[in-house]
C-alpha cells in the first residue's frame, strides 16, 4: 500500500468530508518556507501551516535546543513540581506582554488557552459571589473547538451540531470601519440585559473569519466600556501573537489593556503543541485563599511540559533577533505594494493589510460560502501551483513564515494574480 492508501484506510482527518474531500498530500519534509512531498513537488507554505511557523520548517537552532531539553529533562508533571525552562518562559514573557499581565497558566493548544480564560473569567465572579455567566463574543469569531472555545465561536461549520448546548453567549458586530457605534451600542446592550462575566475577542485581526480587521480605537472603546462595568477582557492572540500583526502582539497598538491574553500557534516556533494564558494579579487574587474551593481545578497532563518550554524560549529568542524584525518590515512592506497593485482590478472587493497578514476579496456572482465551490477552485489552484493557501469562501490570505524569501512571496502575489484571472 503507499502512504496515501493507508492514510485513507485509518486516518481521520481534520475539518474533512472525506467522502468528497480529495486524498491529502504527503509532505516528506520542509526547509524554510518550502515543503516537498513524496514526489519531491515543491510547495510554498503560504500560510505558514496554519499560523503557527514564523521561522521556517525544520529550524536548526530551535531543534537543538528541544533535543538538548529532551536529553536533560523531557516532562515532569508540573503539579507540586517546577523546572527552569517554564520559569524562563514566564520571565521572558513579562519582559514583552503588556505591563499588567503577571501570571501565565500553561496548557497545550488555542482552544484550550481560551478554555482556560473563559473558565476563569466565570470562576472569578463566582469565587466573588456574584452571578455573572454570560460570555460576549464578536459575530464570526473563532476561538477554537474545545466547547467553551466553540460556544464563544461564530462560525456555523463549526458550531452547528452543537446548538442548545454551549454556556450562554451573546454575540455583537466587529467594529470595521463604519460600523464603530452599532459595536459600542450592541456592547452597552448586552451588559446591560446579561450577567456578563467576560468579553472575548480577535485582537485587531479575526483570523479564521478571513482575516477581517477593525482599527485599535474602536477595540480600545470596547475595553473601556467592558472595564467601567467590571466585565472581563480577554485577548485571544493565538492567531495574532508573536510578531503577525507587526508588533509582538496585536494589543500592542491598543491603548486599553485586556485582563487575560490566549497564547498558542507561533509559541514554539511551530514545533510542539503548547498555549499560555495570562493573568492580571487582580485575577489570580480572586483565586487566592485560604479556601481550597477557591483554586483553579483546571489542568492538563501535559501542562508546561520542559521540551516545550524550551522550543517557546528558542522562538521568542528567535523573534526578538533584529533580523527577523527586519523580515517582518520587509513582508509588510511588500505586501502593502502588492495591495496597491491589485486593489483597483476589477475582480477584487477589497484587499487589507496588516503586519505580515495579507488578504484579498475576490469578486463573485453568488454568496461564497466558507467552503463553497470558489474556495474549492481557488485552493485547488494553489496547490497545482505549488503554493500552499488556504482560502475563506471568497477571501484569498497569506501569512508567510517570517523567514520567505523576496522571491517566493513574489511567487505567491502572482499565484494569487493568475487565480484571480482564473475564476
Ligand atoms: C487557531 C485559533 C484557536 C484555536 O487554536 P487550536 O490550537 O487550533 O486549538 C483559537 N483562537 C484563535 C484566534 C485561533 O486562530
Amino acid at each position: 500500500m503507499t502512504l496515501s492508501e493507508k492514510d485513507s484506510q485509518y486516518l481521520w482527518h481534520p475539518y474533512t468530508q472525506h467522502k468528497t474531500s480529495q486524498t491529502p498530500i504527503v509532505i516528506s519534509r520542509g526547509e524554510g518556507a518550502l515543503l516537498w512531498d513524496e514526489n519531491n513537488k515543491v510547495y510554498i507554505d503560504a500560510i505558514a501551516s496554519w499560523w503557527v511557523n514564523p521561522f521556517g520548517h525544520s529550524n536548526k537552532f530551535i531543534a537543538d535546543s528541544i533535543y538538548k531539553q529532551l536529553t536533560t529533562l523531557e516532562h515532569v508533571l508540573f503539579g507540586g513540581f517546577t523546572h527552569e525552562p517554564a520559569i524562563k518562559v514566564a520571565e521572558k514573557l513579562m519582559e514583552i506582554l503588556p505591563k499588567n499581565q503577571e501570571k501565565i497558566f500553561f496548557s497545550d493548544n488555542g482552544s484550550t488557552a481560551v478554555e482556560v480564560a473563559i473558565k476563569v473569567a466565570l470562576q472569578y465572579f463566582f469565587n466573588k459571589n456574584e452571578k455573572r455567566t454570560t460570555i460576549i463574543a464578536f459575530e464570526n469569531a473563532f476561538h477554537g473547538d474545545t466547547f467553551a472555545a466553540m460556544a464563544a465561536s461564530g462560525i456555523s461549520f463549526y458550531t452547528q451540531a452543537f446548538q442548545g448546548m454551549f454556556i450562554d453567549v451573546v454575540r455583537i458586530p466587529v467594529p470595521v470601519k463604519g460600523k464603530e457605534q452599532i459595536s459600542f451600542d450592541a456592547l452597552k446592550n448586552a451588559i446591560q440585559n446579561h450577567n456578563c462575566a467576560g468579553f472575548i475577542f480577535e485582537p485587531l485581526v479575526q483570523g479564521a473569519a478571513g482575516m477581517v480587521m477593525y482599527e485599535p480605537e474602536a477595540l480600545a472603546k470596547l475595553i473601556r466600556i467592558c472595564k467601567e462595568n467590571q466585565v472581563l477582557t480577554i485577548a485571544d492572540e493565538v492567531m495574532t501573537g508573536f510578531g503577525k500583526t507587526g508588533k509582538t502582539f496585536a494589543m500592542d497598538y491598543v491603548s486599553e489593556e485586556a485582563d487575560m491574553i490566549c497564547l498558542s500557534k507561533a509559541l514554539t516556533g511551530g514545533t510542539i503543541p503548547m498555549a499560555i494564558t495570562t493573568f492580571t494579579k487582580d485575577i489570580f487574587d480572586a483565586f487566592f485563599d485560604d479556601d481550597i474551593n477557591k483554586a483553579l481545578f483546571h489542568g492538563h497532563t501535559f501542562t508546561a511540559n520542559p521540551t516545550g518550554c524550551a522550543a517557546a524560549l528558542a522562538s521568542i529568542d528567535l523573534l526578538q533577533t533584529s533580523e527577523m524584525q527586519q523580515n517582518i518590515k520587509r513582508i509588510n512592506a511588500s505586501h502593502l505594494d502588492f495591495q496597491k497593485k491589485i486593489e483597483n482590478h476589477s475582480k477584487v472587493i477589497t484587499a487589507r493589510t496588516l503586519g505580515v497578514i495579507f488578504a484579498v476579496e475576490i469578486k463573485s456572482d453568488s454568496e461564497e460560502s466558507y467552503y463553497g465551490s470558489m474556495r474549492t477552485k481557488l485552493y485547488n489552484f494553489f496547490i497545482e501551483n505549488g503554493v500552499i493557501l488556504r482560502p475563506v469562501g471568497n477571501i484569498v490570505y497569506i501569512l508567510p513564515p517570517y523567514i520567505i524569501t523576496d522571491e517566493q512571496l513574489q511567487k505567491v502575489y502572482k499565484t494569487i494574480e493568475e487565480a484571480i484571472e482564473m475564476v
